[in-house]
Order: structure tokens, then C-alpha cells, then sequence
């Protein structure tokens, strides 16, 4: 298996470079900010638990996103590996997913940080809003996800950096060009 986190803060560019990477190395996606919406637009009942928390741009707690994440690995028997896009955002969530990889007899094996800066994030996301419909682009909610970002998921990459585990790609410029120094560094890891 090959095990990928995806990492950065929002706006980062993860979806759109996770649906490359799917296509390339046939990884099962799974992006909790996706699933999480799919509960809402469904109206689940953890859709009804976490729908004010997402408007609100706010972390959704551990132990919820925690358990999704992994039924959600735990449906997907014959992966040849997973993409985790936005998990995890917390240390809590890290520590949680490598003691569950670990159960398995897996582990991650390459965190990928896109680095954008914040000016940038704000740009994309003032776009994407336009087109996105969600509620959570809007710009106060988007300085409480940035926030949430700096204050809590930001701890994440000296955590995996601590396991030799990082390399980081710099998310500004072309899609296309992005996407080659991902592949660079899937490739080497593998
Ligand atoms: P973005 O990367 O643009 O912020 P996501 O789609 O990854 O968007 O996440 C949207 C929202 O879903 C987050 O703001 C948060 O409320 C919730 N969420 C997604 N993943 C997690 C997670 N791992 N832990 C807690 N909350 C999460």
C-alpha cells in the first residue's frame, strides 16, 4: 500500500491536485471536508451534528471525525492506498490515524505540504466563491477557517516532519507544473 496526506491550509489547491493524483495512481480519495458535506446535503443525522460547525468555518470535534474517517478506510478493503485530504487537521487526529494504519500493519508514507501564502488563499478563495455556492467562503468564515488553520492543523507538519515524512511543493503557479513536483516526489517515495 502507499499512503499519502495531502496537506494545507485551505485554498491550498489539495481537491484539485487529489483528483490528479487519484487518476495517476489509482489511491482511494478521502476528503473529510467532502464527506462531511455529503452528510449535510443528505441530512444525516452526523449531517445535523456537524452542519453549524462547517458554516461556522470551525473544526469539526476529533472523536466525530475521527470515527468517519475510519469506516469510511475500513469500506474500501481492496485500496492499493489511500489519499487524505484535509485529515488530519489536529494532532489528536494524526496520532489517532497512524495507531489506526499501525492496527492494519500500514502506515503514512509521504505528507506532501502545499505551500501557498495567505494572500493567495484569500485570492482563490474570493473566486471559488463566486462558483462554490458554500457558505463557508464567505469572507468572515474564511478568516475563522485560516485561524483554525494557524492555531491547530499548522502543528500537523512538525509532527510528520519529526518522522522525516514531509516534503513540501510550492502550491502557487500552474496546475499542471504543481502536479509534476508532486509526481517527483510520489515517485521517489515509492
Ligand atoms: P478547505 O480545505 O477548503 O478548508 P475542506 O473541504 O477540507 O475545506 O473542509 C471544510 C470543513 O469541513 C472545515 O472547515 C471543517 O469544518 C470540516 N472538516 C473537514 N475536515 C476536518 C477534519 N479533519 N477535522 C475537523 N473538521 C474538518
Amino acid at each position: 500500500m502507499f499512503n499519502l496526506v495531502i496537506f494545507g491550509p485551505p485554498g491550498a489547491g489539495k481537491g484539485t491536485q487529489s483528483a490528479k493524483i487519484i487518476d495517476k495512481y489509482k489511491l482511494a480519495h478521502i476528503s473529510t471536508g467532502d464527506m462531511f458535506r455529503m452528510h449535510i446535503s443528505q441530512d444525516t443525522a452526523l449531517g445535523k451534528r456537524v452542519k453549524q460547525i462547517l458554516a461556522d468555518g470551525l473544526l469539526v470535534p476529533d472523536s466525530i471525525t475521527i470515527d468517519m474517517l475510519e469506516e469510511e478506510v475500513q469500506r474500501n478493503p481492496h485500496a492499493t492506498g489511500f489519499i487524505f485530504d484535509g485529515f488530519p487537521r489536529t494532532v489528536t487526529q494524526a496520532e489517532a490515524l497512524d495507531t489506526f494504519l499501525e492496527g492494519k500493519g500500514e502506515k503514512i508514507d509521504l505528507v506532501l505540504q502545499l505551500d501557498v501564502t495567505e494572500e493567495e488563499i484569500k485570492n482563490r478563495i474570493a473566486e471559488r466563491k463566486k462558483v462554490s455556492g458554500r457558505a463557508d467562503d464567505d469572507e468572515d468564515k474564511l478568516i475563522k477557517r485560516i485561524d483554525e488553520y494557524f492555531s491547530k492543523t499548522i502543528h500537523v507538519l512538525p509532527y510528520y516532519q519529526n518522522q522525516g515524512k514531509v516534503v513540501k511543493i510550492n502550491g502557487i503557479g500552474q496546475v499542471e507544473g504543481i502536479f509534476g513536483m508532486i509526481c517527483a516526489a510520489i515517485d521517489a517515495a515509492k
